[in-house]
């Protein structure tokens, strides 16, 4: 086993130490709400005995989720380490000072910044503070402001007006990029005038010649890297190469990747960190922590990146940053590195798995911790293979392809992801296993006729008896590698 829990957890009074620790919490849980401890266990359960591959999840470690319940979720603490709107921070300044340490040491970033309370809010904070950075007024020097957070009331307005010329240029959603990433309905696109870019339409590969065109036509303020669903590493090297021709910001969200980066699995041109100005993450997915956000960057962005609360953040969720401290703790093991390690392999064995039994793979393959797989050509959309695979117990969820004609919502894709199982200790070898599942169970739907005959986008039909097949061959698969083993409720 390479999971996490292993060392902890075979030793058996870490088990029963934490296995009391949940008991105790349940049942304090159980006199004030009894349903609540209820749910509780039902999602133990759950988690356990369903193959979760959504690329976006994972588990995290009971340090790290025992974290999250303390009393510091009851303490407010705006403002920064040392200098906060509160009195008696004290322990706070602690927690957030480790937490920030910690991502500090493990990217190797100079400043770090652990109050985002996820990845959207990471991503806030980082456009408002390269927006600060970056855009000046003449009013700024004419009143002596070292920032625009010390401008008069009345400079705000020619302000607001130079912010609303910014422009920031994009991966866009149906490529892989995040709707942060200046998607028009979400506040980037309205922060910005927006642009993105696509991969190549043959490898569907993204071409950085195409990014270096659009970039100088468009001429951003903001070149952002980043994604949430295409299956390759990119080289940040090349696009801070393409920021700095056109004098762009370049911000790269690995919140995706994040556990691969910290994992030095993503080094060198593809560790994000010493190529981009500002790098947001979220904690959660391949990082493996609480849910949470973070933002890391060069020096010269820290003073703005500090601002967040209050220019887009409350009150940090202080029990949070403790959780993340504790999980970029766990990051900097060993076993962390393996675990990312492992994570990739796992993607790469689930992609061949899939390709040798005749699957279509957006750009082929995988180099990654995500696969995404094309189902139109098994006559499905992704929404209909997203639910036959859930009624089967494997859960997964549909997405875009490039140029997708089946849009957001019904999609052409499902997107797989390793990081959760590679946690409960799977192999290539169970991998392969998982992904033989996953197809016999598409091959065995069909989409189900609209009242006008022709094939419906979301009904479909999963023959007899296939998803009873399939949960008791994942439950041979889980059974072999318990989530969290020895916790008993
Ligand atoms: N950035 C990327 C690349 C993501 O994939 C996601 C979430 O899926 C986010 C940001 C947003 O994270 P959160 O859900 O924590 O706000």
């Amino acid at each position: 086993m390479t999971d996490l829990f292993a060392p902890a957890m075979k030793s058996s009074d870490y088990a029963e130490t934490a296995s009391a620790a949940y008991r105790a919490a349940l049942s304090v849980i159980e006199q004030v709400e009894p349903r609540i401890a209820e749910a509780t266990r039902a999602e133990l359960t759950d988690q356990r005995s369903s193959l979760k591959l959504i690329a976006s999840e994972n588990y995290a470690s009971p340090a790290v989720l025992l974290t999250m319940g303390t009393w510091f979720s009851d303490k407010y603490a705006e403002g920064t380490i040392g200098h906060r709107f509160y009195a008696g921070c004290q322990n706070v300044d602690t927690v957030e000072a480790l937490a920030a340490e910690h991502a500090r040491e493990l990217f190797g970033a100079e400043y770090a910044y652990a109050q985002p309370h996820s990845g959207i809010d990471a991503n806030l904070v980082a456009f408002w503070s390269i927006l600060a950075h970056r855009v000046e007024t003449p009013s700024l020097a004419e009143h002596g402001a070292k920032s625009v957070y010390d401008l008069r009331e009345d400079d705000w307005e020619k302000l607001r007006r130079a912010f609303g010329e910014q422009r920031a240029l994009g991966m866009s959603l149906d490529a892989g990029g995040h709707l942060t990433h200046g998607f028009r309905p979400n506040i980037s696109g309205k922060m910005f005038h927006q642009r993105s870019y696509g991969t190549d339409p043959e490898t569907q590969l993204l071409d950085y010649d195409a990014v270096r065109a659009a970039a100088k036509e468009f001429k951003p303020l903001v070149l952002i890297a980043g994604y949430s669903a295409y299956p390759r590493r990119i080289n940040f090297a090349t696009m801070r190469e393409i920021a700095d021709e056109v004098g762009a910001t370049l911000m790269v969200d690995m919140a995706h990747f994040a556990g691969l980066v910290a994992g030095k699995v993503f080094t060198g041109d593809e560790d994000p960190v010493p190529h981009a100005h500002i790098t947001t993450t979220t904690t959660h997915k391949s990082l493996r922590g609480p849910r949470g956000g973070l933002v890391l960057a060069t020096k010269e962005y820290a003073d703005s990146v500090d601002r967040g609360c209050p220019m887009v953040l409350g009150g940090p969720l202080s029990h949070m940053m403790a959780a993340k401290a504790v999980a970029l703790a766990e990051a900097r093991t060993a076993e962390f590195r393996t675990y990312a390690q492992n994570v990739a392999d796992n993607a790469k064995a689930l992609a061949e798995g899939f390709l040798r039994r005749g699957a279509t793979l957006v750009t082929g393959g995988t180099d990654n911790h995500l696969v995404l797989l094309d189902v139109s050509g098994l006559g499905l959309t992704g929404r209909q293979a997203e639910s036959a695979l859930l009624d089967a117990g494997i859960v997964t969820n549909r997405n875009s392809v490039p140029s997708d004609p089946n849009g957001a919502w019904y999609t052409s894709g499902v997107r797989f992801g390793t990081p959760a199982l590679t946690t409960r200790g799977f192999g290539t070898a169970e991998f392969d296993r998982v992904a033989e599942l996953v197809i016999d169970v598409l091959k065995n739907t069909t989409p189900a006729a609209t009242k006008s005959g022709a094939p419906g986008k979301a009904k479909y039909v999963l023959a007899d008896g296939v998803a009873d097949q399939t949960k008791a061959a994942s439950a041979e698969l889980l059974d072999k590698h318990p989530l969290y083993p020895g916790l008993e409720l």
